[in-house]
C-alpha cells in the first residue's frame, strides 16, 4: 500500500528552519545560508533524504505542503541535494507547471518568444530526462516557435502513446520520482561510489518557484549567468562566467557565442557595461558570500525584468593546487582558522600536484588527443590489460594502461599503471574518476585509436600501428598522447603550499621522514621538508658504475686478506655516498640500513654473463659457476641475508659502519643512525653491535683530539619478521630505536611472497579473502597486531626508544592513522609521498 510522506520531511527554506546537511543536503543548506545574508532567493522548499528514499520506492506525496512552501508559484524548479556536492545528483529540471493554458497565459504577459521557449524547454527536458524518450525528435532549436511545440507534443504523444502531462502538480510527482530512482539506479550508485560515496548516501531535492530569465523585452533586462571570483585553475582570484540575455539555468556556460563576458572586455559586451548596476551587486554578493559561507562559491542568478535573483552556490570546482591556494586565501583573510584550511585539503589531491608534467617546450610526435582527463604526465610502456600492467609493476616497469573503457575490474591495473589512456569516455567516465582519486594521469576518448585488445596492438588515425610494451608518455594535463619519453618537469611548490604544510607540520604530532637512497632522492626529501630520512637502503649503492665489479671480487674472495682489501677500495666509494647524504641532510637524521639482500642477488646469471665474469675476474669458468651455484639459494628472501649475511661476513658491516663514521666526521653536524636487517633474534644484534662500536672507537681513536673524536651513533634494528616484533621487548634492550619494515613483516606474517602476490591478489581481492592488497594498505587486524605488540614490548624493553615504520604503509594516511594510535614516533616514505604524509598527519591531530 502506498504510504505517504511526512509534512515535517518537507519544509520550506527559511532563515530559521531546521535544515541539516544531513537530512536535506548540502544545496539546501547552502540556500539557506544565501537567504540567512538576505540575498534575493525565490521561495524554495527542501525533501530530505528520508522523503526522497520513500518517493523513490513509490510512496506518495502531498502536494498541497509542498506547493504552500514555494508559494504556490506557477513554475518550479527541482535540483538535488546530495550531501557532498562532489558526489552529483541528476541534473536540474527547470519549468515544471508549464502547460498548454500557462503557454497561452505567458504568450499574453511575456511575449510569445519567452513563453515558446519556456514550454519548449520544458518539454525537452521533461521528455528526455523523465520520461526517458530517445532526444532526437525533442533537440531544441535556438528559437524555438509554436510550430516546434507542436512537433514536439505530437513526438512525445508519438512516443509514449499519452498526451504530454498537463497537470502541474503530476508533472511535478513525476520529476520528482524520476529524479529519486535514478539516484539509486546503479550507473549513479557507481560514479558516486568513485567519488567516495557511502553505498547507501542519501539524496535530497530543492523545490524553488522559477526566475525565468525569460521576458518581453520592454519589461526590462531578463537574462541568466553564473558568476564565481576566483580561477578553478590557479586558485588566484579572476572574475570568471558567462551572462546571456533571455536565458535560463546555466545556459550562458554552453559556449554560445551570444554570451556576455561579466567583467569589461575589449572583444565586446559584458554584463558590467550593459547592466552596470547588477553588476556591483553580484559583486557584493560575492564578497559576502565568501566571507560568510567561508567558500568560494558560484553562483548561479536571474534578472527577471531587471532584478537580480539568486538561485544556487555551489563551491567552485577546483583542481589541487587551487584548492589550497583558495584555503590559504581564506585563512590569511582571516575567514577560517588555519588549522581548518589543513583540514580541508584532501590528502590525495596533494599527491596530484605532486605529479610530474611534460614540457610544454618540447614538441613530440603526436600519436592521438582526447579529452585531459587527470593531470599530470607519465612515460610507460602500452599495457593492454590489467595483468599486463601489473606484470610490468612487478618487473618495476613504467606502464600505461590501455582500455577501451574501463570497469571496476580494471582498478588494480591502475594501481600497477603509470597513466591510463581510453578509447572510450568523458572526463566523468569510470577511468578519469577512478584515475583523478589516484592521481594518476589520465587521457579518455582519445579519438582516432582503434584499440585490439586481443592482438595486444593499437591502430592510430594515421594507420600506424603500436604494440605491447612500446614506450608513450601520456600528458593528463593536455589530453596528448606522444610517442616514446617526453621529457617531464618535475613540480614546483608555490608559496601557498608550503605555508599550508608549514601550518601542517605545527599541528601533527607523528614525525614524517624520506626513504631516500640516492643523493637525488635525498635533494628531493629535503625540498618536502622531511624530517630526515629514515631509511636508506645501501644496496642500490653497490650496483653503481664500477661498484659492481668490485663487490662481485669482494664475493669471490677465499682469504680474509683478499677479502680486506676488495672491501677497502669499497670504503671510499661508500663514504661519499654518505658524505652527499649527510650534506644534503645537514643537521637531521639519517638512518643508513645495512645490507640487506642475499649476495648472489649481485651475481650475474646466464652463460655469457658468467664468461664475462670469469674473465674479469681472471678465473676459471668453472669456479665461477661453482661459486654462484654455491650461493644461489632455495628461497633467497628466507636465507642468508641481512643480519645473518652480516654475521657469516662481518667484514661488510665493518666497512659500511666504518664508511658512515668517517662520511659523519668529515661532513660534521650530524649523529648517524645504523640499522640492522631482517633481526630475528636480540642476540643478532649484541653481536653486530659489538663489532660497530668497535669500528666507532677505533675512529674516534683516530681521529685523536681533532673532530670525530666525540663521535655518536644510534644503533636501531628493523623489526621485519614476525619473531623480531614477538621479541621486541629483549631486541629494544640491545638498540635505540626500532624501524618496522612492514612490507617483509606482511609477506612473513601472511606466508605470501611480495613479489609473486601480484599474480593472484586480485582474485583474491575480488573474492574478499582481503579487502585490499595488504602490501598497499596495512592489515590493521593481523600485521597491525604484531605492530601494536611490538611496540609495547619495544616500549617496556626501553621507555625510551624511538619507534617507527619504514615500508611502503609510511606514506598511507590510513596506516600513518594507525601508527599515531599505537604510538610510533614517525613514519617514514618515499620522497613524494611526504608532503601527502605530513598533511594526513596534521589532520590526524587536529
Ligand atoms: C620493509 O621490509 O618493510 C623494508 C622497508 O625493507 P625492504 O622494502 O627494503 O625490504
Ligand atoms: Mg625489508
Amino acid at each position: 500500500m502506498q504510504k505517504h510522506i511526512e509534512i515535517s520531511d518537507v519544509v520550506r527554506i527559511t532563515p530559521t528552519a531546521s535544515v541539516s546537511v544531513g537530512a536535506y543536503g548540502g544545496r539546501a543548506k547552502c540556500l539557506q545560508r544565501l537567504i540567512r545574508l538576505g540575498l534575493p532567493v525565490p521561495a524554495t522548499a527542501a525533501l530530505s533524504f528520508r522523503a526522497v528514499r520513500a518517493i523513490a520506492a513509490g510512496d506518495m506525496l502531498d502536494p498541497e505542503p509542498l506547493l504552500a512552501a514555494v508559494d504556490d508559484a506557477p513554475l518550479l524548479s527541482v535540483r538535488p541535494s546530495s550531501e557532498d556536492p562532489d558526489w552529483g545528483g541528476p541534473g536540474a529540471i527547470l519549468n515544471i507547471g508549464m502547460n498548454d493554458a500557462r503557454h497561452a497565459e505567458l504568450t499574453e504577459t511575456l511575449g510569445p518568444a519567452a513563453a515558446d521557449a519556456l514550454y519548449a524547454r520544458f518539454i525537452h527536458s521533461f521528455a528526455v530526462h523523465v520520461a526517458r524518450l530517445d532526444p532526437g525528435p525533442f533537440d531544441l532549436p535556438c528559437r524555438p516557435d509554436r510550430a516546434t511545440i507542436s512537433a514536439m507534443l505530437q513526438a512525445y504523444e508519438t512516443e509514449r502513446e499519452d498526451i504530454f502531462p498537463q497537470d502541474p502538480t503530476a508533472q511535478l510527482q513525476d520529476v520528482l520520482r524520476s529524479m529519486a530512482r535514478e539516484w539509486d539506479g546503479p550507473t549513479a550508485r557507481l560514479l558516486r561510489g568513485a567519488r567516495g560515496a557511502p553505498a547507501e548516501a542519501g539524496l535530497g531535492l530543492v523545490v524553488q518557484a522559477m526566475s525565468l530569465g525569460l521576458g518581453a523585452p520592454e519589461a526590462g533586462e531578463s537574462g541568466s549567468g553564473v558568476i564565481q571570483f576566483v580561477s578553478g585553475r590557479t586558485g588566484l582570484p579572476q572574475i570568471t562566467g558567462r551572462y546571456l540575455p533571455q536565458s535560463q539555468g546555466r545556459e550562458a556556460l554552453d559556449g554560445r557565442n551570444d554570451a556576455m563576458m561579466l567583467t569589461r572586455d575589449p572583444r565586446g559586451p559584458s554584463l558590467q557595461d550593459h547592466c552596470p548596476e547588477v553588476f556591483d551587486e553580484l559583486l557584493r554578493a560575492g564578497d559576502l558570500a565568501r566571507a560568510r559561507l567561508r567558500e568560494e562559491m558560484q553562483i548561479e542568478f536571474t534578472i527577471e525584468a531587471g532584478r537580480l535573483a539568486f538561485l544556487d552556490a555551489v563551491r567552485v570546482t577546483r583542481n589541487a593546487r587551487a584548492a589550497v591556494r583558495i584555503a590559504v586565501a581564506l585563512a590569511v583573510d582571516g575567514i577560517i582558522p588555519e588549522a581548518e584550511a589543513v583540514l580541508r585539503i584532501p590528502p590525495a589531491a596533494i599527491s596530484q600536484m605532486l605529479h610530474p608534467q611534460v614540457d610544454a617546450e618540447e614538441d613530440g610526435d603526436l600519436l592521438a588527443r582526447g579529452i585531459a582527463a587527470s593531470p599530470g604526465g607519465a612515460v610507460g610502456r602500452l599495457a593492454f590489460s590489467s595483468r599486463a600492467a601489473q606484470g610490468f609493476a612487478l618487473r618495476e616497469e613504467p606502464c600505461i594502461l590501455v582500455q577501451r573503457e574501463t570497469s571496476p575490474d580494471d582498478v588494480r591495473g591502475m594501481h600497477a599503471a603509470r597513466g591510463v589512456l581510453t578509447e572510450k569516455g568523458g572526463v566523468t567516465s569510470h577511468a578519469a574518476v577512478i584515475a583523478r582519486g589516484l592521481g594518476l594521469p589520465c587521457v579518455v576518448g582519445a579519438t582516432g585509436l582503434a584499440i585490439d585488445r586481443r592482438r595486444r596492438e593499437m591502430t592510430l588515425a594515421d594507420g600506424r600501428r603500436l604494440r605491447e610494451g612500446d614506450l608513450v608518455t601520456l600528458d593528463g594535463t593536455s589530453g596528448l598522447v606522444l610517442g616514446g619519453a617526453a621529457k617531464l618537469v618535475q613540480p614546483a611548490f608555490d608559496d601557498a603550499f608550503r605555508t599550508l604544510l608549514g601550518w601542517a607540520d605545527e599541528a601533527r604530532d607523528i614525525g614524517v621522514r624520506a626513504n631516500a637512497d640516492t643523493a637525488t632522492e635525498a635533494e628531493v626529501a629535503r625540498g618536502f621538508d622531511a624530517e630526515g630520512i629514515g631509511l636508506c637502503r645501501t644496496e642500490h649503492m653497490f650496483f653503481e658504475g664500477d661498484r659492481l665489479s668490485v663487490m662481485r671480487e669482494m664475493i669471490f674472495t677465499d682469504s680474509a686478506p683478499d677479502r680486506a682489501a676488495a672491501l677497502a677500495r669499497l670504503l671510499p666509494m661508500q663514504r661519499a655516498d654518505f658524505e652527499r647524504l649527510f650534506a644534503i641532510m645537514r643537521g637531521r637524521p639519517v638512518c643508513i640500513r645495512l645490507l640487506d639482500p642475499p649476495l648472489h642477488e649481485f651475481l650475474p646469471s646466464g652463460r655469457d654473463a658468467l664468461h664475462d665474469l670469469a674473465e674479469a675476474l681472471a678465473l676459471p669458468l668453472s669456479e665461477v659457476t661453482a661459486r654462484v651455484e654455491y650461493l644461489s639459494e632455495f628461497n633467497p628472501m628466507l636465507g642468508m641475508r641481512g643480519v645473518r649475511l652480516g654475521l657469516v661476513v662481518p667484514e661488510i658491516y665493518d666497512m659500511q659502519a666504518r664508511a658512515i663514521f668517517e662520511a659523519a666526521v668529515a661532513v660534521g653536524d650530524v649523529v648517524p643512525e645504523v640499522m640492522v636487517p631482517l633481526v630475528s633474534a636480540s642476540r643478532e644484534v649484541e653481536l653486530v653491535r659489538g663489532r660497530i662500536d668497535a669500528v666507532a672507537a677505533a675512529v674516534r681513536a683516530e681521529a685523536g683530539t681533532g673532530p670525530g673524536a666525540d663521535l655518536e651513533y644510534r644503533l636501531g634494528v628493523m623489526v621485519e619478521t614476525p619473531r623480531a616484533a614477538l621479541r621486541a621487548g629483549d631486541i629494544a634492550a640491545q638498540a635505540a630505536f626500532l624501524s618496522f619494515g612492514t612490507n617483509d613483516l606482511t609477506q612473513m606474517t601472511y606466508g605470501l611472497s611480495r613479489d609473486d602476490a601480484g599474480r593472484f591478489m586480485g582474485t583474491y581481492v575480488k573474492q574478499g579473502v582481503f579487502p585490499e592488497d595488504p602490501f598497499l594498505s596495512l592489515d590493521e587486524d593481523g600485521v597491525g597486531e604484531l605492530l601494536t605488540l611490538g611496540a609495547r614490548r619495544g616500549r617496556e624493553g626501553k621507555p625510551d626508544i624511538t619507534l617507527s615504520v619504514c615500508g611502503e604503509h609510511g606514506g598511507d594516511p590510513q596506516s600513518i592513522a594507525f601508527c599515531r594510535r599505537a604510538g610510533f614516533n614517525y613514519v617514514s616514505c618515499s620522497p613524494y609521498r611526504v608532503p601527502m604524509a605530513r598533511l594526513a598527519a596534521a589532520q590526524l591531530a587536529i
